[in-house]
């Protein structure tokens, strides 16, 4: 259990919008709830947090981030137990991969202590928003972007640190049909790719366009020289069962470091089973999926949790990934990581960070 060590001011919504959201019936990102906080980076320091109404903001047209890319963002959930209390996932991870994407951008820090303290004012505040049926979440969305007025290029001075939420659904799974991406990449090594950057995203869309043009759900991305080695699938990372074994590509500056990825990776050595962080070739997937060594496919991601792979094109070649089974390493381990953040197993690896509701 944990409590608020500070005390962050409040301008309530007067009256909440609460009534017009269909709980039945979520699309993903369409509500906001009620408040968000907004913090300013100026004169070099963090001024003080305030939760206040969702609602648009004046913004300038020359603000920095919106000519230069000087935006990072985190995705991230919080759940109810089965005990009614709230618990936020892995919070603390999440605040220092954002500060990873920050400094990679040049953007200062946010202190992990507001980072977390942020979430948990404005989560328990606006805690009915928090869905309640099987398999739901509160997606929450930090950000951080430049918002001084300037033309000339050059690193922004001042930032705004703002945290939103919205309740979502559980992901329905219908399995990718992948395209082996051999001519655009989304990053390559020594760019951005490691970083949670907007760009990254607005970047990837239009390969991704063509790849649905042509039939395709998703991208999987290879690595920018050989087109050789997958780095991951549309905006999550990929994992493999080979023979038995969990196989996903070891990190490198053009794959992000997803939580839900070392999330699996942990909770598959406790279920016994044997991983292996390294280089993947398109080559061993095409071989793999002949033979049928390679018996799963599956993207790993927060939204998602695991997003099963049903087919990949190699080479003009559309080659059929086996049906996740109820017995599946993926839907075993979903269920257990289910099960976790529902408080109903054990958390062993201090992951849920639990807000207790009186
Ligand atoms: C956010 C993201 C992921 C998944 O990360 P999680 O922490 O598991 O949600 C994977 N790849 C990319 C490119 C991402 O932006």
């Amino acid at each position: 259990m944990t409590t608020l060590t500070t005390s962050i001011p409040v301008q309530r919504v007067s009256k909440s919008r609460i009534k017009e959201v269909d709980f039945n019936n979520l699309e993903f990102g369409k509500y906001i709830a009620d408040h968000m906080i907004v913090a300013d980076f100026k004169d070099g320091k963090w001024h003080e947090p305030t939760i206040v109404p969702y609602g648009d903001m004046l913004m300038s047209p020359a603000m920095l981030s919106l000519h230069y890319g000087q935006a990072v963002f985190e995705g991230m959930k919080a759940f109810w137990t089965s005990d009614k209390n709230i618990n936020i996932f892995r919070p603390a991870r999440h605040a220092q991969r954002f500060n990873r994407s920050l400094n990679r951008m040049c953007m200062p820090e946010v202190p992990e202590e507001m980072f977390v303290q942020s979430l948990h004012a404005l989560i328990e505040l606006d805690k009915d928003w928090i869905p309640t049926s099987e398999g739901s979440s509160f997606y929450i969305r930090p950000f951080m972007f430049a918002y001084e007025a300037r033309l000339g290029v050059k690193v922004a001075d001042h930032f705004k640190f703002i945290i939103i939420n919205s309740p979502v659904a559980a992901y329905q799974a219908k399995p990718y049909r992948l395209k082996v991406e051999d001519h655009y990449v989304r990053t390559a090594e020594g760019g951005t790719g490691f970083a949670k950057c907007a760009g990254n995203y607005g970047g990837a869309f239009y390969p991704t366009q063509i790849a649905r043009e042509e039939g395709f759900d998703q991208i999987l991305w290879t690595d920018h020289k050989e087109h050789k080695y997958i780095d991951e699938v549309g905006m999550m990372n990929v994992m493999f069962v080979i023979n038995g074994t969990l196989v996903t590509p070891q990190l490198n500056t053009a794959i992000l470091d997803g939580i839900t990825r070392d999330t699996i990776l942990t909770l598959a050595k406790d279920m016994g089973m044997k991983i292996e962080e390294r280089r993947v070739s398109i080559d061993e997937i095409e071989a793999g999926l002949k033979s049928g060594a390679v018996t799963e496919a599956f993207g790993t991601g927060t939204a998602a949790v695991v997003a099963p792979i049903a087919l990949i094109n190699i080479k003009g070649q559309d080659l059929a990934v086996p049906e996740a089974g109820p017995s599946s390493f993926q839907l075993r381990v979903k269920e257990k990581l289910n099960n976790i953040r529902m408080g109903k197993e054990a958390d062993t690896h201090q992951w849920n960070y639990i807000i207790p509701v009186r």
